[in-house]
């Protein structure tokens, strides 16, 4: 999965969920997440992103990132 992490904080763009092909973003508190489960681990979104939120789950520190898109993410 990809991640949103916290450069998202406050910001406006929605490019990314513009790009989605699964349209796995929902709107966090402060942030837009990305449901784990839903994201088909295509990339597309990660270029898109004009603040360099979003990451891979393979970087170090992803885990906490994880479980913080999930949390939002399955408000939904
Ligand atoms: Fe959507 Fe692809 Fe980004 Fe996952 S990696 S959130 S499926 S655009």
């Amino acid at each position: 999965t990809y991640v949103v992490t916290e450069n998202c904080i406050a910001c406006k763009y929605m490019d990314c969920v513009e790009v989605c092909p699964v349209d796995c973003f929902y709107e966090g508190e402060n942030t837009l997440v990305i449901h784990p489960d839903e994201c088909i681990d295509c990339g597309v979104c990660e270029p898109e992103c004009p603040a360099d939120a979003i990451r891979p789950d393979t970087e170090p520190d992803s885990e906490r990132w994880v479980e913080f898109n999930r949390k939002y993410a399955e408000m939904w």
